[in-house]
């Protein structure tokens, strides 16, 4: 679905054509225009010339019933890969993809494992709320959260990710609100900045993963470049601009970055920030293990002592590969 073309195509029409576009597609979900029947004939049969509404996607669901992925074919024929995670408090998440593959080639995450492919544009970006928006329509039900935590970075796709923030945001396009919306970065360090001077709401969470510089750079690459003492210093600039608490993200890997002294070490580093920890027991097994449940609990007894609030993310999809850092670009459906 091309937005820019479609405001491009009625841009000399009557102003209220565009609220009624809009309340087809985006409260209504109608993925044909023959659908839209208070358009002029001769507007819809344009519009169904020049915008394709169909959206070319694959459903797998888990055994869990609580997770659904889909795979989504672009238009060049590169596939991404979109979560939707049904909660039983009514929430429905849905995990976007900002980018097709990941340039930064984190040692846990599959996506890193393929590289780079390229960016997903604003509208590509979209489409999956679409695609998951026409999905939850036939069950009598919406997407009320959205987490920007599938394949890419979304910092390396700044514009085009807040684009599409600002897209999702608006009330007459899919009015969900900025505190609904989370975006994870590996710890972009001057785009935390940036994010902070938007003057938005929405949630900040940053991949930390280590406890020191040594550690990180281990599992994470980026970390080169960004140092920790630089990340926490960002943080804290984008606490004291947006007073938003921030998620620390932790993915435990067994033996690398979860004994006692790494608790400790994160403590004290975190302490006094508006933050909390969410701990993500690695997805997979291979060069790395996921802790023991003894370890995890050891782990979080010290960041307890230590007065530091954490959670344990809720795990969804193992089966269908839906979970955190199992996301690959498929090269066929
Ligand atoms: N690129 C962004 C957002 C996507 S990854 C980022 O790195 O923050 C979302 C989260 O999944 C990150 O916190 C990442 O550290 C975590 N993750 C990646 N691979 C994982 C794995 N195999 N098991 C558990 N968590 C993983
Ligand atoms: Fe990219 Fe995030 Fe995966 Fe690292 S964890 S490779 S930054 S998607």
């Amino acid at each position: 679905m091309n937005w820019t073309k479609l405001e491009e195509l009625i841009k000399n029409e009557p102003g209220f054509r565009i609220r009624q576009i809009e309340r087809a597609l985006f409260k209504n979900f109608y993925d044909n225009w023959n659908d839209l029947n208070d358009l002029p004939v001769k507007l819809r049969n344009l519009l169904a010339d020049e915008i394709d509404l169909s959206i070319n996607g694959q459903i797998f669901k888990s055994s869990d019933s609580g997770s659904i992925k889909a795979l989504i074919k672009l238009d060049d024929g590169l596939i991404i890969e979109t979560v939707l995670l049904m909660h039983k408090d009514g929430r429905n998440t849905i995990c976007l993809s900002s980018q097709v593959g990941c340039a930064l080639g984190c040692k846990f995450c599959k996506t890193g494992e393929i590289g780079f492919k390229r960016n997903l544009t604003f509208e590509e970006i979209l489409l999956q709320v679409l695609f998951f928006s026409r999905y939850l329509k036939k069950i009598n039900a919406r997407i009320t959260n959205v987490v920007f935590m599938g394949m890419g970075e979304p910092f390396f796709n700044y514009d085009n990710f807040l684009n599409s923030v600002k897209f999702l945001n608006d009330e007459n396009k899919f009015s969900i609100g900025q505190r609904k919306i989370s975006v994870s970065t590996s710890g972009i360090t001057e785009k935390i900045r940036t994010i902070a001077d938007e003057n938005m709401q929405i949630n900040l969470a940053v991949s930390i993963n280590a406890p020191n510089d040594e550690i990180r750079r281990k599992i994470m690459p980026v970390a080169d470049k960004y140092k920790l003492n630089e990340l926490i210093s960002s943080i804290k600039y984008y606490i004291d601009k947006t007073n938003r608490k921030v998620m620390i993200e932790y993915v435990l890997l067994r033996a690398v970055n979860d004994f006692p002294e790494h608790a400790e070490e994160l403590s004290k580093r975190i302490k006094g920030l508006l933050c909390f920890v969410n701990l993500i027991p690695f997805n997979g097994n291979d060069i790395y293990k996921r802790p023991s449940i003894k370890k995890i609990n050891e782990f979080k007894k010290i960041l307890s002592d230590n007065k530091i609030p954490f959670t344990q993310r809720y795990e969804f999809g193992h089966d269908i590969k839906a979970s955190c850092g199992q996301l690959i670009f498929s090269k066929s459906f």
